[in-house]
């Protein structure tokens, strides 16, 4: 009998969210960049699914698509469909978007200084954002920015929700955001490089806030970050994308123990650990295991005209060149139980290591496990 990924953990399989080959091309003078090319992934009610790369991999383009926030007419979906709840959201109209978000399907951006508007209080605002939505009064909406700013731990929310976004500090700011997101009791949260901003105490902090909030509400939450490091104690599940495409889809524990990509293993040979106290900054050495932290090497490719075969050749240390790896592009395909793969060589990628022979091909395939990030 033929295996069946289960559900993620906590789900009853019923996804609440299926992206199905989503495309999202923007057409420029130069002409028409494939920022998204053929993404398929599902959400489950309460699940964290962390989306990861490099920028310009496409997956804040991902994010953008499925709150119907892309820039038109420039960006267009010319196939592929996002599920929400059932309703292909590709067709909606903006006044059906406008239902949505921050209802049902909310966005943590980035940079909260530019996301809050400068000029009105940050109680304002929430209250602004909870009127649009539900039909409470003016009163009532302002106690829920309240009960909403104690909840992600900002002091003296009676007094905060009176003062302005310069007025916070940055991790202060992060959290007002993470209020407004939450104030309507959304089902999914999209956190956009929420903590990218911050230093790294005030990163953990922030993380914390978010996993309270998700186990307080049940929302499900797709964190966009380019840092593995970051959804190493977060995310229940881990989607790696480079040039517009899902390469490696899995649990977070086989995407850290057990990578299939060169690229995911790339990504997490360039992280050194923070959890321990004898990193030396600005060092490039992890002084615990006594690794060489080590970049990939290369820039992502133009969208506009991307390499032939696998797009991540040009930058591989295990491409088999003028073979597989430049003539056919791999696909995603399944690996293992749940864990999915696009290589060439993903069913053994020691072997391949070991073909190519090179001090960085062997030493990629051992650079993990490595990380434990920031936990929250
Ligand atoms: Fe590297 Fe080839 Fe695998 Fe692409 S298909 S990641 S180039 S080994």
């Amino acid at each position: 009998m033929a295996e069946v990924d289960p559900a993620p953990r906590g789900t009853d399989g019923e996804p609440l969210l299926t992206v199905e080959d989503l495309r999202v091309h923007f057409h420029t003078d130069a002409g028409v960049v494939k920022a998204v090319d053929g993404v398929s992934f599902d959400i489950h009610p309460g699940e964290t699914v962390a989306l990861v790369g490099e920028s310009g991999s496409g997956k804040s383009v991902t994010g953008m698509s499925l709150l119907g926030l892309l820039p038109k007419p420039a960006a267009q979906i010319p196939t592929g469909q996002i599920l929400w709840r059932g309703t292909d959201l590709v067709p909606a109209s903006e006044a059906q978007m406008r239902k949505i978000r921050g209802q049902e399907i909310s966005m943590i951006f980035q940079d909260a200084m530019t996301s809050l508007n400068p000029v009105m209080t940050v109680g304002k605002q929430i209250v602004e954002m909870i009127r649009l939505h539900l039909d409470v009064t003016r009163r009532q909406a302002r106690a829920r920015a309240v009960e909403m700013l104690d909840a992600v731990g900002i002091p003296e929310a009676r007094k905060r929700v009176e003062m302005y976004p310069h007025e916070f500090s940055g991790g202060m700011r992060q959290r007002a955001m993470i209020a407004m997101a939450i104030a309507c009791d959304p089902q999914l949260i999209i956190a956009d490089e929420p903590t990218t901003a911050l230093d790294v105490t005030v990163q953990a902090q922030v993380l914390e806030v978010l996993a309270d909030v998700q186990q307080r509400t049940g929302a499900a939450m797709i964190l966009i970050t380019h840092d593995l490091g970051v959804v190493a104690g977060v995310a229940d599940r881990v989607m790696v994308m480079y040039a517009g495409r899902l390469v490696e889809s899995a649990a977070t524990d086989p995407v850290f123990y057990d990578a299939r990509h060169p690229y995911t293993l790339g990504l997490m040979a360039s992280l050194p650990r923070i959890d321990v106290d004898d990193v030396v900054i600005g060092s490039d050495v992890d002084l615990r295991s006594g690794r060489r932290l080590k970049p990939i090497e290369g820039q992502p490719p133009s969208l506009l005209h991307p390499p032939p075969g696998c797009s991540f050749h040009p930058r591989c240390d295990l491409a088999d060149i003028g073979g597989a790896c430049t003539e056919e592009v791999p696909a995603l395909r399944r690996v293992a139980i749940g864990h999915t793969a696009a290589c060439h060589f993903a069913d053994d990628l020691e072997a391949r290591a070991a073909a190519v022979g090179t001090a960085d091909a062997i030493d990629l395939v051992h650079a993990a496990p490595v990380v434990e990030g920031p936990t929250a």
